[in-house]
């Protein structure tokens, strides 16, 4: 099976670029930082905030995730339900990322992620991808662009979505994301020594498309 790992900071066009370029392999796309997502969801559910001042172990042993390929996209179920669109909004966003520090929430979702590059050829994208769940990936991108590009991209995608928004509350969630996901003990976000860096903060969608359909076939072949 072929696996490609590519991981990066929020807001870096990773799940739009990831599941185009996946598309463009014939590979399944499978978007992680969903899964942390619906962790995160179970957790407001269960009205806990972001301190996590809960017992974690005994929610996770209370919690099913899974996730389902519909006409090749992903879906995530949280207990049996579909919550493939409640999980993209700014408080699901600080949630998950709250979650995804703790050791017992990563390792409750490792083994469904090596599962899934076990029998698929997998585009997998994320934040320790190519350090911890998949270290032999065939091909590992780490995909970033500036802090301000990046705020600028997801804040246009949330206006377009409805949401109420403003530039600076857009720009720091990415800038404490970007400081919680990189500074945590557990899996922090990092570029694996063996990884390819895709900078994209002067490149549009189909450049970095591009970019990365180049590297996947680099190191394919
Ligand atoms: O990629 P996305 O923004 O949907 O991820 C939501 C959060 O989940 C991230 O801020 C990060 O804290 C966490 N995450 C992670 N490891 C992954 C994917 C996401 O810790 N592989």
């Amino acid at each position: 099976m072929i696996s490609v790992a590519i991981d990066g900071p929020a807001g870096a066009g990773k799940s739009t670029l990831s599941r185009r370029a996946a598309k463009a392999l014939g590979f399944i796309y499978v978007d992680t930082g969903a899964l942390y997502r619906t962790v995160g969801l179970k957790f407001v559910r269960c009205g806990v905030d972001t301190e996590l001042n809960c017992d974690i172990e005994a929610i996770l042993s209370d919690t099913q995730v899974d996730i389902r390929f519909v006409d090749g996209e992903q879906r995530v179920f949280l207990d049996g339900e579909d919550v493939s669109d409640k999980i993209r909004t700014p408080q699901i966003s600080m949630m998950a990322s709250a979650v995804s520090a703790k050791p017992a929430v990563r390792k409750f979702l490792l083994e469904m992620q090596r599962k899934l590059a076990r029998e698929n050829n997998v585009l997998m994208d994320g934040r320790d991808i190519g350090t911890v769940v998949l270290p032999d990936a065939t091909v590992k991108i780490f995909l970033t662009a500036s802090a301000e590009a990046r705020a600028r991209r997801r804040y246009k995608e949330l206006v377009e979505k409805g949401e109420k928004v403003t530039f600076q509350e857009v720009y720091d969630d990415m800038v404490q994301r970007d400081y919680n996901d990189s500074h945590r003990s557990a899996a922090p976000l990092k570029q694996a020594d063996d990884a390819v860096l895709a900078d994209t903060t002067d490149c549009d969608l189909e450049q970095s498309l591009e970019l990365i359909l180049k590297i996947v076939k680099e190191g394919i072949n």
